[in-house]
C-alpha cells in the first residue's frame, strides 16, 4: 500500500489485499451478444444448462449440447428440435463453429479441457464451475419489453441476483416502467388484457407492464380495483360500469371510445375482469378494433372459472374424479328461447360443470340439472369474489344449493361449480 495514496489506510489482511487484486483482473466489458443464428456450444446436460439453454434460445442462438446425459427438460428440447444433442463426451473440435461457450459440467478436470480448447480458438467460454477460469461471465438479467438489464458484481453471483431483483421491482412498478419504455411503443394501438378474477396479483406480468405504459384505461367493474390504484395521475381512467345507456348502447360505447382513443394516438388498455375471451365480449371490441383499423394486442388472463374455485380449494379436474370441465354462462334461464346451452347435455356429464353469471337463475338451472338426470346429491359449491380478501364459499348439494345459498346471502360475482371435485380437497 503506497503511503502517497489519496484513499483512508485501513488495517487490510493479506486475504483482503488479495480479493482486491483478482477484482480488478475481473472487471467485465459489458456486450449484449447478438447471436440470432449463431452456434453456441453448452458442454453439460444437467441442472446448469437446463437453466441456461432457454435464454440462449430466446435469443436465437443455434445451440449444440454436448453430453452423454441430459435432463428430461433438455431431452424434450432436443425432440422438439429446439436443440442439437451430441450424446457423447466433449471433443477439441465440437468448438470449432462455436460463437460461445458454455461449460456446464461439475468436473473440473474435463471444465478445464473445454476452457482451454475454447481458448485455443479465442472463442468467449462461460464456466458456471469456475468464474475465475472464464473467459465471459453471464450477468443476472431482467427484462421489461425491449430493456434488458444484466448486472455482474465483481463475480458474486448473489450479489449480482439482489441488485438485479432490486432493479425488477423498480421497473415494475409502472412509472419507471412507462419513463422507460419507447414512447412510440404502443402508440395507437389497444391492449385487451385479462386483469384475472380480483385478487391484483393475479395479472400477468405482461398485463401488468402494459397497464403501466397506458395512457387510457377504460376498465370493467369486475377488474381489480387496486391495480387502478396503482396508475400515474396523468393516466385518464374510464370506468365502463359508469357508462350511462343501457347495455347494449354501452359496449357500442366502450368500442367507440376504444378506437377514438388510439385514432388520437394513445396507447389504450382495455381492462377486463378475468380473461378477455371468457364471456367477457373481448371478441367485439376486438373487431371493433379490427374494422377500424387500430391494432390490437390480446394478453390472456386468469379466469374466474378455473381460479374461483382453486381459491376455494376445488380442482376443476381430478385423476380418477373429472377429466373435463365445461364452463358454461348462467346469464339466461335454460327454458329461455336465446339459451345457446343444451342443459339436459350438461347434465349427462360425469365431469364438472362450472357455471359464470348464474346465481340469478340458479334455480331453474338446478331444476334443468335435476330433471334431465344429473342426481341431487351431487355436491355443489357456490365461491363469491373469489381471489379476493371477502371471498365467500360455501359447499352443498344440487337438491340444496338454492335455500342454501340464499341462506347464506351470497352475491355475485359468483362462480357455482358441480360434481365430485367440489369434495376431492375438503
Ligand atoms: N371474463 C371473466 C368472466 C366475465 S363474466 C373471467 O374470465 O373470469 C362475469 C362472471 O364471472 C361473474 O358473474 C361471475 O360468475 C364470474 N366471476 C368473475 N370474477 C369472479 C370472482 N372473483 N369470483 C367468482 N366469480 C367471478
Amino acid at each position: 500500500m503506497s503511503l502517497l495514496s489519496t484513499q483512508p489506510v485501513w488495517p487490510r489482511s493479506e486475504r483482503a489485499v488479495v480479493d482486491d487484486v483478482s477484482a480488478n483482473a475481473e472487471r467485465p466489458y459489458p456486450v449484449g451478444l447478438l447471436l440470432d443464428g449463431r452456434r453456441v456450444l453448452v458442454v453439460g446436460g444437467g441442472a446448469v444448462a437446463t437453466r441456461r439453454i432457454p435464454a440462449l434460445l430466446d435469443a436465437g442462438a443455434d445451440v449444440v449440447l454436448v453430453s452423454p446425459e441430459v435432463t428430461p427438460a433438455l431431452h424434450g428440447l432436443a425432440e422438439a428440435g429446439r436443440i442439437r444433442w451430441v450424446a457423447r463426451g466433449f471433443e477439441a473440435s465440437d468448438v470449432d463453429d462455436a460463437w460461445l461457450v458454455h461449460v456446464a459440467v461439475d468436473d473440473p478436470v474435463a471444465a478445464e479441457q473445454v476452457s482451454a480448447a475454447a481458448l485455443a480458438q479465442r472463442v468467449f467460454c462461460v464456466r458456471a464451475d469456475d468464474r475465475h477460469a472464464a473467459t465471459a461471465w453471464t450477468p443476472a438479467t431482467t427484462r421489461h419489453g425491449a430493456v434488458t438489464v444484466g448486472v455482474t458484481a465483481g463475480g458474486d453471483p448473489r450479489r449480482a441476483m439482489a441488485v438485479r431483483d432490486a432493479i425488477h421491482a423498480l421497473l415494475a412498478a409502472s412509472p419507471v416502467d412507462s419513463e422507460v419504455r419507447d414512447p412510440n411503443d404502443h402508440r395507437g394501438t389497444v391492449a385487451l388484457v385479462g386483469a384475472g378474477p380480483g385478487d391484483p396479483e393475479l395479472i400477468t406480468v405482461k398485463g401488468r407492464r402494459l397497464l403501466g405504459a397506458a395512457d387510457v384505461v377504460v376498465a370493467d367493474r369486475l377488474a381489480p380495483g387496486l391495480l387502478l390504484d396503482e396508475l400515474r395521475p396523468e393516466v385518464e381512467l374510464i370506468d365502463a360500469s359508469k357508462i350511462p345507456y343501457g347495455p347494449a348502447r354501452t359496449q357500442e360505447e366502450i368500442n367507440r371510445l376504444l378506437v377514438s382513443h388510439a385514432q388520437a394516438g394513445r396507447f389504450v388498455v382495455r381492462l377486463k375482469g378475468g380473461d378477455p375471451f371468457v364471456f367477457g365480449r373481448g371478441g367485439e371490441e376486438l373487431l371493433a378494433c379490427a374494422e377500424a383499423g387500430v391494432p390490437v394486442v390480446v394478453v390472456p388472463g386468469v379466469t374466474s372459472a378455473v381460479a374461483a374455485p382453486a381459491a376455494a380449494g376445488i380442482p376443476v379436474t381430478h385423476r380418477g374424479v373429472a377429466h373435463e370441465f365445461v364452463v358454461v354462462s348462467g346469464h339466461i334461464p335454460p327454458d329461455h328461447p336465446d339459451s345457446l346451452v343444451d342443459w339436459p347435455a350438461l347434465a349427462q356429464l360425469r365431469g364438472s360443470l362450472v357455471i359464470l353469471m348464474g346465481l340469478r337463475n340458479l334455480a331453474s338451472i338446478v331444476a334443468a340439472l335435476l330433471t334431465a338426470g344429473r342426481v341431487g346429491n351431487t355436491p355443489v359449491a357456490v365461491v363469491q369474489e373469489g381471489t379476493t380478501a371477502v371471498q365467500r364459499s360455501l359447499v352443498s348439494t344440487l337438491d340444496a344449493v338454492v335455500a342454501d345459498t340464499v341462506a347464506a346471502g351470497i352475491r355475485p360475482p359468483a362462480v357455482v361449480v358441480v360434481g365430485d371435485v367440489v369434495r376431492v380437497l375438503q
